[in-house]
């Protein structure tokens, strides 16, 4: 843990850097990953699963029995809890499907916007550590709402070749049958070029580790689109004096479980919560199976006292953070201060692992400070927006000289003629 106590401004710069790979020293690797892949398809797949996930897989693709015998291997509990958490984002991202609204700019000039689903998509589903099947409800749910004609599923198989049955149950669920075995940059490879087994997908969407992000940006050479970095995940947690270290503590952890590279940050104005919520850490972390992990990202984890919550908030801006709690009395104040964070949770009950499983936001949120400048993803990530236009003859009566003059003045003559011609 690296406690800060009052840390001047000018320290802050260095205390929002996270514990990432440089770039420089994974994207060798990711340009001989897409390389193999483009030249050897599957095979290379094979070579992968076996290199990287110790996975023996003779074919890449799930099979239909796979997919079918995957409900018989979880709880009727969990069924349940994921047909529950379906439902509610489902609901969420439902409400996100705007009415098209036909806009007269001027009498007979008619414009307008439609959404069209993305026709190929390519989400991606960690299982290196954890098999992320809430993941599959994030993607799916959207994707299907959206329109996307083709959802394809890619994910790393575990050591005996197989893919977590409650990733393959949902992804049932969700009506997804092209599922295979491929994780890491090798499967974010797969679906940008296409191999044997996997056709090529226009986005690619879906969190991971580092070496899926760099993936993902890789890919954009091949002219797919992505939906953002979505890496190593984050907390940052501000609380007052009524906050409860427990809580805190809990939340904290819930972050720093998923990976080493994961990071956890905490800000508070009081000292007493400040140590009570440390001891809290400290004592809830042994109990948890992903104790090495999670104490692991502990390591990086970043404790601060501040001197008022406006500096908290301020500290949080310049963090951007994947998550953000504010286990504040007052948050309701405090929310038009925020202006970077993916997700927020307000109050002492609203848990981050809420909204990583079951209240209906989306849990796929930009990581690594990329919360300044991107949104993390939604129904529109699936869609594109075409816009449209009818003029009537009066209505380009009406704007005819303006484009008239303007087309001249850039000295495009035939943008010119194109109105011209009509209303001579
Ligand atoms: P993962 O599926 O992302 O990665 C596993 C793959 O990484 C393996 O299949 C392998 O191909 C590759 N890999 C591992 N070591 C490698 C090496 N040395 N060289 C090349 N490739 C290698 O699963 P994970 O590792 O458990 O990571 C999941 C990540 O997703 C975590 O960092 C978690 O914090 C993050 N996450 C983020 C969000 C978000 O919205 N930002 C949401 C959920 C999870």
């Amino acid at each position: 843990m690296k406690i800060y106590r009052y840390p001047e401004r000018n320290a802050w710069p260095d205390l929002v850097k996270r514990p990432v790979m440089e770039q420089k020293e994974i994207s060798g690797l990711i340009r001989k990953i897409f390389n193999t892949v483009e030249e050897q398809g599957d095979s290379a797949l094979i070579e992968f699963n076996k290199k990287f996930d110790r996975a023996v897989t003779p074919q890449i693709a799930v099979t239909e029995q796979e997919l079918e015998n995957a409900a018989d291997k979880i709880s009727e509990d969990l069924k349940k809890a994921i047909k529950q958490a379906k439902e509610n984002i489902s609901k969420f991202h439902n409400a996100q499907i705007a009415e098209t609204e036909k806009i007269e700019t001027v009498k007979g000039v008619t414009c307008w916007r439609e959404n069209r689903g993305i026709e190929k998509v390519g989400i991606y589903i960690p299982g290196g550590t954890a098999p992320l099947f809430s993941t599959v409800l994030m993607l799916a749910v959207p994707a299907n709402l959206a329109g996307c004609q083709e959802i394809i599923l890619c994910t790393p198989p575990d050591s005996s070749g197989n893919i977590n049955p409650a990733i393959l149950f949902t992804a049932k669920l969700c009506g997804i049958t092209k599922v295979f075995k491929t994780g890491g940059a090798q499967a974010v490879a797969a679906m940008s070029v296409g191999t044997e087994s996997i056709p090529k997908v226009y986005k690619i969407f879906g969190p991971g580790n580092q070496y899926v992000v760099a993936a993902k940006e890789y890919a954009q050479r091949y002219g797919v689109a992505i939906d953002m970095p979505a890496g190593p995940s984050e907390v940052l947690v501000i609380a007052d004096s009524q906050a409860v270290p427990e809580f805190c503590a809990a939340d904290l952890l819930s972050q720093a479980e998923h990976g080493s590279d994961s990071q956890v940050v905490f800000i508070t104005t009081d000292f007493k919560i400040f140590s009570e919520t440390i001891e809290a850490v400290e004592k809830q972390v042994k109990k948890l199976p992903r104790n090495e992990l999670a104490t692991q990202a502990l390591d990086h984890s970043v404790f601060v006292l501040m001197n008022s919550l406006e500096e908290a908030l301020e500290f949080s801006n310049l963090y951007a953070p994947e998550h953000l709690i504010l286990a504040l009395e007052d948050f309701e104040q405090y929310i038009p201060q925020i202006s970077n964070a993916g997700s927020v949770f307000l109050g002492n009950y609203s848990c981050e692992s809420a909204g990583d499983y079951a209240s209906g936001t989306n849990h796929t949120l930009p990581t690594n400070a990329y919360a300044r400048n991107y949104s993390g993803v939604s129904l529109d990530s699936f869609v594109k927006k075409i816009t449209f236009q009818h003029l009537s003859k009066e209505g380009l009566k009406k704007i005819g000289k303006t484009i008239e003059v303007m087309a001249e003045a850039e000295g495009l003559i035939a943008h010119k003629n194109a109105v011209s011609i009509r209303l001579k």
